[in-house]
């Protein structure tokens, strides 16, 4: 309250400062100095009266007071004074930006400062009634035209305020919804049973889940990353790949192939030193920013060392048990051709249930093979100029019996000769699998038809039969290791599921494909693409 009516305080006492020299008249009107007297009240009253206590509205007593001290000063009619009546402004403002509703503060402003004039249009002096009534009712006015002003300011700042405030309330709403969110995506992120980091563009760690930052520490109790910081973690060599010894070229670990922007998965890495380490499967996505720029990646470690374990094992005792199959079977076979060989000395039924033994042991041992080549990931080839006109006519020459037994035609649509850059064995082992299921699986007669082209440096070759078809799940899984379609196993008809996958991993290491189109009751056709080659050279 001093504050508010410290500027009129200075003004007043500047005029009582300035009178003896400027206006000598000024300190003889006892009107000024009853105005003196008032305000000197005034300014004690706003010192020392507890004014909150009578209310908000308690305080605005001491601007309508300094109204009237204005209107006595004025009536005083000195001359040479400028008119008094401009301060009123002080006090008009004081009101009109106190708690009082825009009317009533409008109200007092015009009404205060009208009535605090009156003395001046009856007060002593030259002027004429009119110049001083014309005087008084201006002011007021001024004083209106202020008092409105600063409400409206009001007003604009309240709602100003006001937007501020809701703001503010949707700010703190997001920002709980944030960390709520945030507390969610940690709480999932610490749950689940993989490692994730994310990166920034520079490779600085973003986040790094509990799973793995318990890793990392286990690399780190390993001894070998003693002292180097979680962040660095892996930089430490114990990433190693798939034979589980040979360091990880920088380049080709998970984080940098992921900060160069690369997208991965099912990458196997190996972390610590053999045999302890931990097979990671680990998978890769870069982040983007809003207008598609690379701000970091996101990599996940998933632990597969069961896995590959079991897989290990699984392939190992199914290669010892094919090994010592082979062996018996081999010798069984032999002695079963053997006795063969010496017919005549045998009864009929006696030879039938030979050579019934004989059939067996043959499928048998091809079985084994099977299982052989497929336990073996890696399928070696060796791949040299071959016709494969010559194959495919062996291949259908071979089926002949099946596919007369189960009344198939068998056709073939190939140019002679077709030079390929395949290995005769494996490429033979291929055809003759695709024909026996093309025979196979055409159990209600029909045709199987082999035609070839040579197509930009690569032979296509189709094996095509109009049998029982596959569903599209089905065609999507055939090259699947032990995969046989429910209808398959419905008709038993006899399979062990594996010779697609082998036909595939012969195909693929030629550097070829092969893919599958069929549809259910209409058969089916497989199409491989291997490296063509030019003919011999002429002699
Ligand atoms: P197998 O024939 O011993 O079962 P394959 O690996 O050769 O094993 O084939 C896998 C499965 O693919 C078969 O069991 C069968 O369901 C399906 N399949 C393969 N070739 C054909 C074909 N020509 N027509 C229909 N289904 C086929």
């Amino acid at each position: 309250m001093v504050a508010c009516q410290l500027p009129l305080t200075l003004i007043i006492a500047g005029l009582y400062l300035a009178a003896p020299g400027a206006w000598p008249q000024l300190l003889d009107s006892s009107l000024f100095l009853s105005a003196l007297v008032l305000h000197t009240v005034l300014l004690l009253a706003c010192l020392t009266v507890p004014w909150q206590r009578f209310g908000p509205l308690a305080p605005l007593i001491v601007p309508v007071v300094d109204l009237l001290v204005i209107g006595l000063t004025r009536a005083a009619n000195i001359e040479n004074l400028p008119d008094p009546g401009v301060l009123s402004v002080l006090p008009v403002v004081w009101i009109s930006a106190s708690r009082l509703s825009s009317r009533a503060s409008i109200s007092l402003s015009f009404a205060g400062t009208l009535l605090a004039g009156l003395p001046y249009v009856f007060a002593p002096g030259p002027a004429p009634a009119q110049v001083r009534l014309a005087g008084v009712l201006l002011l007021p006015l001024m004083m209106l035209a202020v008092s409105l002003a600063m409400r409206s300011a009001r007003a604009q700042l309240r709602n100003q305020q006001s937007r501020t405030a809701s703001k503010e309330t949707e700010l703190q709403a997001l920002l709980a919804d944030s960390r709520d969110r945030e507390r969610l995506l940690n709480t999932i992120l610490d749950t689940v049973d993989v490692g994730i980091v994310a990166v920034d563009a520079e490779g600085h760690r973003l986040l790094t889940n509990s799973w793995q930052s318990q890793l990392e520490a286990s690399a780190a109790r390993s001894g070998v990353a003693d002292t180097i910081a979680p962040e660095a973690a892996e930089d430490v060599p114990v990433l190693t790949g798939q034979d589980g010894q040979t360091p990880l070229p920088h380049g080709r670990r998970p984080i940098r192939r992921a900060l160069k922007g690369e997208s991965f998965a099912d990458y196997l890495v190996y972390f610590g030193e053999a045999p302890a380490g931990r097979v990671l499967s680990t998978g890769g996505r870069p982040l983007k920013n809003d207008d598609g720029g690379f701000r970091g990646a996101v990599i996940v470690f998933n632990e597969v060392t069961g896995l590959v374990e079991a897989l290990a094992a699984k392939e190992d005792v199914v290669s010892t048990v094919s090994h010592e199959f082979r062996t018996p079977l081999t010798s069984i076979i032999g002695n079963l051709d053997l006795v063969l060989g010496d017919a005549e000395d045998l009864a009929a039924p006696a030879l039938r249930r030979i050579e019934v033994a004989q059939r067996n042991a043959e499928r048998l041992l091809a079985l084994v093979s099977d299982l052989l080549l497929s336990a073996n990931s890696a399928v070696h080839v060796f791949p040299r100029r071959t016709d494969l006109a010559s194959l495919v006519e062996a291949s259908l020459g071979s089926a002949h019996a099946h596919a007369e037994s189960s009344k198939v035609a068998l056709s073939m649509d190939v140019p002679a000769p077709l030079w390929a850059h395949v290995d005769p064995l494996r490429i033979s082992q291929a055809l003759d699998n695709l024909v026996s299921n093309a025979i196979k699986y055409s159990p209600d007669g029909g045709s199987v038809r082999i035609s070839a082209s040579t197509e930009n440096g690569w032979v296509r070759l189709q094996v095509v039969d109009d049998g029982m078809g596959m569903t599209a799940a089905d065609a999507g899984r055939v090259f699947t290791r032990f995969f046989r379609s429910p209808a398959v196993r419905e008709g038993s008809i006899p399979g062990a599921g594996l010779g697609l996958s082998i036909t595939k991993a012969i195909v693929e290491g030629h550097g070829g494909s092969i893919s599958c189109t069929t549809l259910p009751g209409c058969g089916s056709t497989f199409t491989l693409e291997l490296p063509a080659e030019g003919p011999p050279p002429a002699f």
